[in-house]
């Protein structure tokens, strides 16, 4: 989004600094065309929005618009897609520890995924002591995708085909589907080899096919230009579509082929999530400058100390200084609270700076440490700002202690 001093100033004067916005057309175009290059080689392609990413019910409500399911993984996100109105069977639940909202969900009707053999068992019987009612389930498998890395999720081969005979002793289940997620895995290599081994296992376990496979996450998304060069090679939505839906219809040509899904979440939403902040002090200690700001590494996540964040700053009008390199730096009394390492540019006290690229893992991973965090706001289709998230108050944060 462009930002002027005016545009800032009224913002903040409504909804407080700093503040989150959320651009709603810019993230509905991005879902669009991830769907539509993968739909160009293989029309049964869907998105399931991972909540955990950013469960902000404007955002989860966003995605339902473009008829995406919803990826969820704990009760308290079940109960979310169900109150805006995923109905069960467009809902998946993964996630290594579900509790009774798993069971919930699996008699309910949802598209759970077994993350292990113990937990199998227990849906296997909860399927056994209601015989007159037919039940699925999906399996997520563990799988090595050159990751680098043994992931704990999911069962390997061996295993799978213990779950495919467990399966198989219980008249009223059955297996619907396959699902992985291999995360810090993003490069087009790894996403044809996640296919591949995918098919090679529908092959191996279902005598004809699954209803779908499932890929789980972890594509690159749409990046603003100065975040994209700070990663070799991102592929776009065309290279990872030709890796896997282009398989998919290669080797499912027939009409009972199933749906491919994947499970974006910093694909679809972290270049949607503004943050806005202020210059509150600019410092110089030791030869060295700080420019202290009231957001910090909480409020915008873990990115920002990974990479630099796409920075805009927006004069206030107060007398600005050219740095070569000063580190912007957060709210809290965390030494490490450094946002922005080595800033060249002009800034003065006051000044608006704009960090993009902060949908994913921020406000959702938010601790009530030293603030609350502050309100966001959603830019509508419709060209408008309404708010989404109301700042919190010290009073929310210490709801749950007894005094
Ligand atoms: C976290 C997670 C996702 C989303 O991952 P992103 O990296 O945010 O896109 C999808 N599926 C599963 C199972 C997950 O655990």
């Amino acid at each position: 989004m462009c930002y002027t001093k005016e545009s800032l100033d009224a913002l903040t004067g409504r909804f407080g600094c700093p503040v989150y916005v959320f651009e709603e057309t810019a993230f509905l175009n991005n879902a669009r065309s991830l769907e539509g290059a993968m739909r160009t080689y293989y029309e049964k392609y869907r998105i399931a929005y991972s909540f955990k990413t950013n469960y902000a019910p404007y955002i989860c409500k966003t995605v339902r618009k473009i008829g995406a399911y919803a990826e969820v993984v704990s009760g308290m996100e079940y109960d979310l897609a169900k109150r805006i109105g995923f109905p069960d069977e467009e809902i998946i639940f993964n996630g290594p520890c579900k509790g009774a909202a798993g069971d919930r969900a699996f008699l309910n009707g949802a598209m759970v995924h077994a993350d292990s053999l113990d937990e199998l068992a227990r849906l296997c019987d909860l399927a056994k002591m209601r015989e007159e009612r037919q039940f699925r389930i999906g399996l997520r498998v563990n799988i090595d995708v050159g990751q680098g890395f043994v992931s704990r999720f999911g069962m390997d081969e061996e295993e799978l085909s213990q779950a495919f005979q467990m399966v198989s002793a219980v008249p009223n289940l059955n297996v619907s589907g396959l699902h992985c997620h291999i995360s810090r895995c993003r490069s087009k290599a790894a996403w044809q080899r996640r296919m591949e081994t995918m098919l090679v296992l529908a092959d191996r376990f279902f005598d004809k096919a699954p209803a779908y496979i499932d890929l789980g996450s972890g594509m690159f998304g749409s990046m603003d230009p100065a975040f994209a060069a700070q990663f070799d090679h991102a592929p776009s939505y065309e290279d990872y579509a030709g890796v896997t839906a282009a398989l998919m219809a290669e080797h499912y040509p027939g009409k009972d082929a199933p749906w491919l899904i994947t499970e974006p979440g910093t694909t679809l939403v972290s270049r949607f999530v503004d943050c806005i902040s202020s210059v509150q002090a600019i410092k110089t200690a030791r030869g060295h400058s700080f420019a202290v700001l009231d957001t910090g590494v909480h409020m915008l996540g873990e990115t920002c100390t990974l990479k630099q964040l796409p920075v805009r700053v927006v004069p206030c009008g107060n007398p600005q200084h050219q740095f070569d390199a000063v580190d912007l730096t957060g709210y809290t009394c965390l030494e490490q609270d450094v946002v922005y390492k080595d800033f060249s540019g002009k800034l003065a006290v006051g000044d608006y700076v704009v960090f993009g690229n902060v949908g994913g893992y921020s406000n959702v991973l938010k601790p009530p440490f030293i603030l609350p965090n502050c309100a966001m706001i959603a830019h509508t289709e419709s060209d408008e700002y309404v708010l989404v998230k109301r700042a919190e108050t010290g009073e929310d944060l210490l709801q749950t202690y007894i005094f």
